[in-house]
């Protein structure tokens, strides 16, 4: 299949194309479908890091985002570092959103914040969940208008019994019809049990 019988978006098709991205990757041609469906898909994928799941989930986060002002925070993507956190927005999300004009993205990592009282101003967060869950219970991150939540590298993130904490309090604030998307490289039970708290009713693919 070519990235055109994907469906995506021209804005999206015109970014992937100009990433250099000629067809997707077997796990992208699989698991877009299940992303870009409407109503959308919840979603399990095995996929190690190479595989192209970062493309896979950041393009479904840009596809369920509308640029409004002030920004209403549409998707969470939650990692288990701060670096993969920057990686992600740095080297994929940013080169995607190229035709996104007004799109804005927030980290929740260690070292940003946010003024006591204020709320957040973004369209799409990504960051570690204990950010998250911090401006959550701030209520500094508005949720009623979250439609995709993220987790990438789950057996990574369950290492810390916090992330694993932390990722069920974010799961537990996101609106009912939000789509949940959980990639990990491995799944032992314990990432098992986790991801089937994490996404209800999910398809599973594995690469
Ligand atoms: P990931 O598995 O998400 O860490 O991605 C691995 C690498 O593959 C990244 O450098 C991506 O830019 C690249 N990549 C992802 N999808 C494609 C694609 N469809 N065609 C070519 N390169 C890709």
């Amino acid at each position: 299949k070519s990235f055109q019988e994907l469906n995506l978006p021209k804005h999206l098709l015109d970014a992937v194309f100009a990433m250099g991205f000629d067809r997707p990757s077997v796990i992208q041609e699989e698991a877009l479908p299940r992303i870009l469906a409407d109503p959308p898909r919840n979603l399990i994928g095995q996929a190690q890091s190479g595989s192209g799941k970062t493309a896979a989930f950041t393009l479904g986060m840009l596809y369920r985002t509308k640029v409004d002002a002030p920004a209403s925070t549409q998707a969470i993507c939650c990692t288990p570092t701060r670096e993969l956190a920057i990686q992600i927005f740095e080297k994929a999300l940013k080169p995607m959103a190229s035709n996104m004009e007004g799109l804005k993205v927030s980290l929740a990592v260690a070292g940003t914040n946010i003024e006591r009282g204020k709320k957040l101003d973004a369209h799409i967060v990504i960051g570690t969940p204990g950010k998250i869950v911090d401006w959550l219970k701030r209520k500094a991150i508005v949720t009623k208008n979250i439609k995709v939540l993220v987790l990438d590298e789950a057996d990574s993130m369950i290492e810390e019994s916090g992330h694993r904490a932390n990722s069920l309090l974010i799961k537990k604030q996101m609106p009912k019809k939000c789509q949940s998307l959980l990639f990990s490289a491995t799944f032992p039970p314990e990432v098992v049990t986790f991801a089937t708290k994490m996404v209800d009713n999910p398809d599973k693919i594995l690469i």
